[in-house]
């Protein structure tokens, strides 16, 4: 089996067709414009191919998630809470302009601390999907509403440590 697959950003993708053509195995070839796992033998030449940069090629297997030490945690833990509280006061201010470029920094705002958020959160090892971490938070849904939706993904992610 191929260490690595191929992945489009449908994004990114103009269309042009040239992954089409040097594909070996016709992986790119397909009706939602995803590229077809089981076909894709991880060659790199729809990557190297695509004026666009919109294929990247992505291992099979992440690498092992780093454990972080408590005290580190809790740093992240305080930052993405600050975070929060900047989002709150910006939603406020948003709320009550009427100035629009005023709005669009607002929402730009909001916008850029979610992200940071976000990056706090894998980096506390809470949204890597291959981590121990997520794989009991998924185990601990397998029991509720969500019971389908978590099995399917325990079926399909593989944990890493
Ligand atoms: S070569 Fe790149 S831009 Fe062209 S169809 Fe393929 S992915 Fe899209
Ligand atoms: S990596 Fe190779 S086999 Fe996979 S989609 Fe790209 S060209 Fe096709």
């Amino acid at each position: 089996m191929a260490k690595q697959h191929a992945y489009r950003d449908l994004k990114l993708c103009t269309k042009d067709c040239l992954c089409l053509f040097v594909c070996p195995t016709g992986a790119t070839n397909t009706e939602t414009g995803q590229i077809d796992f089981e076909k894709c033998i991880g060659c790199g030449a729809c990557a190297n191919a695509c004026p666009s940069h919109a294929i990247t090629l992505v291992p099979n297997k992440m690498p092992p998630q780093q454990k972080k030490k408590d005290t580190v945690v809790k740093e992240l833990f305080v930052i993405a809470n600050q975070k929060i509280e900047e989002i709150k006061v910006l939603k406020y201010l948003l709320k009550n302009t009427t100035q629009e470029s005023e709005k669009r920094l607002y929402k730009a705002l909001i916008h850029s601390n979610k992200v940071v958020i976000e990056d706090l959160m894998r980096e506390s090892g809470y949204m890597l999907p291959q981590s121990k971490i997520s794989n009991d938070f998924l185990q601990s849904l397998t029991k509720g509403e969500m019971k389908e939706v978590a099995n399917q993904l325990l079926e399909k992610i593989e944990i890493n440590d």
